[in-house]
């Protein structure tokens, strides 16, 4: 028999270079065996060097978008990009507290990787308040953890703060620490659960926080346990790096289908 793959649906915004944002999440979850349904929650004009201007969709469109999905498919998880300012925000909560059994990753994207603002205003408070309630996974980068606790004097204490503030687990990625190796923490049950660690790749990449999230929302989807869940979307995402292309002039792109590559023989190293 065909069975449906599962449906994660996806807020996040337009990137026309592909590299991050909704093409990023779908093109992650088709590779892993999910059906994207994308709701835009804003519209960006970039390259792979910088962010030239943004704009959110009004929320009614984002809420009518995200209704006659909701209404027709079975939703497995739902994924949470850029959300763009506060009243596109407020709905994307509003909806999740009406789902409480579908697990949600949040990738609480304040500003590109490159430090450019994806928020019409400061979204750190409602984040914590009205989005954290909500994550069965939290995972932000070690920038966005330190702007969310402000107050927090180490990276641990922002992963405590997170799970205070009601996130189920946070995986506090470590691609922008200087140091040698890239060390991805996962907080929970009011510790630290573990430690992953990977070799730092040499290039800057677009798109791996997207990459990342959106593989932990196919995952769960699938059914896996979250630990589980995650440590298989950090192998899949650390592999779309090894493969990325450099398409534009600046970042590279992560290749999210870098195993259906034909000419895959040759590896990248
Ligand atoms: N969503 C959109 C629309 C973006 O443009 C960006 C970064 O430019 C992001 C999310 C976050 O990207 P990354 O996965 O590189 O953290």
């Amino acid at each position: 028999m065909h069975l449906n793959p599962p449906v994660v649906m996806v807020f996040a915004g337009n990137d026309p270079t592909g590299g991050a944002g909704l093409q990023a999440d779908a093109q992650a979850l088709a590779s892993m065996g999910c059906h994207p349904a994308p709701v835009v929650t804003a519209v960006t004009a970039q390259d792979t060097i910088g962010l030239k201007m943004f704009q959110a969709v009004d929320v009614a469109i984002l809420i009518a978008q995200a209704r006659a999905v909701l209404d027709d498919m079975p939703v497995a998880a739902f994924k949470v990009g850029m959300v763009g300012n506060l009243a596109n925000l407020t709905a994307i909560a509003d909806i999740l507290a009406q789902y409480p059994e579908i697990p949600s990753v949040i990738d609480p994207v304040l500003a590109t990787d490159r430090g450019d603002d994806l928020t019409e205003s400061s979204l750190e408070e409602a984040i914590r308040s009205l989005l954290c309630p909500q994550a069965t996974l939290l995972t932000p980068n070690s920038i966005e953890a330190r702007r969310l606790v402000p107050e927090a004097d180490s990276l641990e204490a922002c992963g405590q703060g997170l799970v205070s503030a009601g996130a189920r687990y946070v995986l506090i990625s470590g691609t922008h620490e200087r140091t040698a190796d890239v060390t991805h923490l996962l907080y929970g049950q009011r510790r630290l659960l573990e430690r992953f660690v990977y070799p730092r790749l040499p290039g800057r990449y677009h798109g791996s926080g997207c990459t990342l999230a959106a593989a932990c929302a196919a995952t769960l989807a699938q059914g896996l346990e979250p630990v589980n869940a995650i440590v298989q979307s950090l192998d899949y995402t650390y592999q779309t790096l090894r493969h990325a292309w450099h398409i534009g002039h600046g970042q590279a792109l992560p290749d999210r289908l870098f195993w259906a590559r034909e000419d895959d023989s040759e590896d990248p190293d």
